[in-house]
């Protein structure tokens, strides 16, 4: 029986003080319950005052990106060890505001924030894992690839790109959430059907990749505007193991209310 896992992405908000006051809050808020993991990924430079709160409680650390590379000359990039470091157990990857061309862009200049492709999100995974990081790879469609009827394949596409080359045993544990870029931060959430229906298709995926054993002991989350009130209705499908949330894992007693649900 897998785990559900509701993770919290703070993206770029709260400072170290204001994310380790936050994090006291959450403390008091997220009840430690058998049949869940509950964990925040904060900006890098909180990792470390986030880590003090909640070092030994129930709710685990994520840093929300790495580079591959140990360490070198790579100007304002982050190495495995160095957010392992920080206690992390959990990393984003591949998240739709890092991914290039299909991402996210500045409406502006169209310009791809950080350029990420599935050959370089691949390079994190084989990175990640022999620290005994818990990848949680985001993959999903924007709204011109799933108007024209490409959401399966784009998704199958970004699994096998994301994960080529490793082994089914190096993945057990890993997480894959399921977020359509449509739906991030719009306040437009995937109807729970077609969620349940795409986590399905992604653990077959994963089956056929990696073997039958390795996809049962994968987590698939939903995310894209979960919140307080829709939540239980993603959180009671049987295909989806938990929940990616942005903006209302910033709100202590709404995020509570997600983890309870
Ligand atoms: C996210 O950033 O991963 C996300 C799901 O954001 P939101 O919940 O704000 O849509």
């Amino acid at each position: 029986m897998r785990k559900r896992l509701i993770a919290g992405n703070w993206k770029m908000h709260l400072t170290p003080p204001e994310a380790a006051a936050y994090a006291e809050q959450l403390l008091r808020h997220i009840p430690d319950l058998d049949h869940q993991d509950v964990a925040v990924c904060p900006a890098f430079p909180a990792l470390g005052a986030v880590s003090s709160v909640l070092s030994g409680t129930h709710i685990g650390l994520g840093a929300q990106n790495l580079f591959w590379k140990e360490q070198g000359a790579y100007t304002g990039q982050v190495s495995p060890s160095m957010i392992v470091s920080c206690g992390c157990r959990y990393v984003i990857l591949g998240h739709s505001e890092t991914r290039g061309r299909f991402g996210k862009t500045d409406s502006e200049d169209d310009l791809a924030y950080f350029a990420e492709s599935d050959a370089t999100i691949n390079r994190k995974i084989k990175a990640a894992l022999p620290h005994g990081l818990t990848p949680i790879l985001c993959v999903g469609e924007t709204l011109s690839e799933r108007e024209s009827v490409k959401t399966d394949e784009v998704i199958a596409n970004q699994l096998e790109g994301a994960l080529a080359g490793i082994d089914g045993e190096e993945l057990y544990g890993l997480v894959v959430a399921y977020e359509p870029v449509w739906a991030i931060g719009t306040g437009q959430a995937c109807e729970p059907d077609e969620a349940e229906r795409i986590c399905g298709q992604i653990r077959a995926k994963l089956a056929d990749m990696l073997g039958t054993e390795c996809a049962e002991s994968c987590r698939t989350l939903y995310g894209g505007s979960v919140n307080g009130a829709n939540a239980g209705s993603y959180l009671k499908l049987p295909s989806v193991d938990g929940a990616l949330v942005g903006g209302a894992s910033l709100k202590s007693e709404e995020f509570a209310r997600i983890a309870i649900s």
